[in-house]
């Protein structure tokens, strides 16, 4: 046996019309020499543009080029998951934008490592110049405290630009989680993983989705996913309040046998009230936070959902597998 390996590119697309051509001119391309059985499958995730006319164009001129419409806009973590479980035949499945930020010509470094070896293949992005240094610092904060709420070695420079062998997106294809965090699904499932730097480029046409409270949600959705620490803080502060206020306690007592009682101590009555009032809003909000996402995976409503597939011949894999 000694059929070509089979690629798969797996293109997460919302609203990306004016980019499709060019994704797909650049990536066959790079794709051609490499001697794999390639193909290209974009997710749209409902756009509003024409992305999946788009995509059908593209078909009707190279069959290898094939497209899974989902029914509303689902998030890009969602349109991730569909194409992966879309994927599932290939050796290997590379996921990147559809904006060009993801140079294809790094492809062939990805692959290299993959023949190589390496199971997974992550693109970590250099440092850009252009960048918006609130952004970035934003970032940096953010996967610094990542990193040790969840205990997993995840720089800023991680992307959603990344080559799977088929194994390890066997092993995203298991995960049914809802709230999900991709980029902490590909070191959660191990494997040989490669590092590939590559330098981000300016996004070719269209507009960036994610607006800062998207990135603040996402971000909140990547440490609850990876960490229950910020649920089991609560009994310690709890623990340390209480300690304090016992000694506090036995300090007045004491100081009301000696000295005698006297009025004053408004200040200090408001400020303990205030702040652990806050401190238990606070705390309620956070077991919210993880029960609002435990009601959200027990409901196991599917993923996302296909409206309909481009150049696609079997049936779309669409609900859960283990579920099944
Ligand atoms: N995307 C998606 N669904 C969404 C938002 C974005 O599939 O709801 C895709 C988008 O088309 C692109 C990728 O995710 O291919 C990254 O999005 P974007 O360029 O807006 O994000 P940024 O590069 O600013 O992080
Ligand atoms: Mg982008």
């Amino acid at each position: 046996m000694n059929r070509p390996q089979q690629l798969c590119v797996v293109i997460p697309a919302h609203n990306e019309c004016a980019n499709v051509a060019a994704m797909v001119d650049r990536l066959g391309a790079v794709l051609d020499p490499l001697a794999l059985d390639w193909t290209i499958l974009f997710v749209d995730d409902g756009s509003r543009d024409g992305t999946s006319e788009a995509v059908r164009f593209q078909n009707a001129r190279d069959g290898r080029v094939r497209g899974l419409t989902l029914s509303r806009n689902f998030g890009k973590e969602a349109a991730m998951a569909a194409g992966l479980r879309q994927a599932e035949g290939a050796d290997a499945v590379v996921l990147m934008d559809a904006d060009l930020q993801h140079p294809p010509e790094v492809l062939p470094a990805f692959v290299a490592a993959w023949r190589a070896g390496a199971e997974v293949v992550q693109g970590h992005r250099r440092p850009a110049p252009g960048e918006s240094p609130r952004r970035r610092a934003a970032s940096e904060a953010f996967y610094a405290v990542f990193r040790r709420l969840s205990q997993m070695p995840l720089e800023a420079g991680a992307v959603d630009f990344v080559l799977l062998d088929r194994k390890a997106v066997e092993a995203l294809n298991r995960m049914g989680e809802r709230t999900r965090f991709t980029k902490g699904l590909f070191h959660w499932i191990g494997f040989r993983t490669e590092v590939v730097p590559f330098d981000v480029a300016a996004r070719a046409a269209g507009q960036s989705t994610f607006t800062p409270r998207k990135l603040l949600a996402f971000a909140a959705d990547g440490i609850i996913a990876f960490s229950s620490l910020p649920l089991r803080i609560w009994s310690g502060v709890g623990a340390l309040i209480s300690g304090g206020a016992i000694l506090y306690a036995i300090y007045f007592a004491l100081r009301t046998l000696i000295r005698g009682a006297d009025v004053p101590g408004f200040p200090s009555l408001i400020v303990s009230i205030t702040f652990l009032s806050g401190i238990q809003l606070l705390s309620l909000g956070v077991i919210g936070e993880y029960l609002s996402r435990i009601y959200e995976e027990t409901k196991a409503r599917p993923l996302y959902l296909i409206r309909e597939v481009i150049g696609i011949t079997r049936t779309p894999v669409e609900t859960r597998q283990d579920a099944a």
